[in-house]
């Protein structure tokens, strides 16, 4: 009788933590670090940074915790 409920609660927090990673990103634009003819973008929320082409902003979440990468790490 539980396991089908846990399942269901399961999926609606994976469903909600993924939407959220998304929408959680405030990028913020740095001019003092542009580079190349690239806008430089930090994300308030998590710490990620992006080089974009100007005139653009980035869509994606690049949690440096989410992709391992750790470029913030000391
Ligand atoms: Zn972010």
């Amino acid at each position: 009788m539980l396991i089908p409920i846990g399942l269901i609660i399961a999926f609606v927090l994976i469903a909600i933590f993924a939407r959220r990673g998304m929408r959680s990103c405030r990028w913020r634009m740095d001019r003092t670090r542009d580079r190349d003819g690239l806008q430089f973008f930090r994300c308030a929320a998590c710490g990620a940074e992006a080089l974009v082409p100007a005139g653009k902003t980035p869509q994606d979440c690049r949690d440096p915790r989410k992709t391992g990468k750790g470029r913030d790490a000391p």
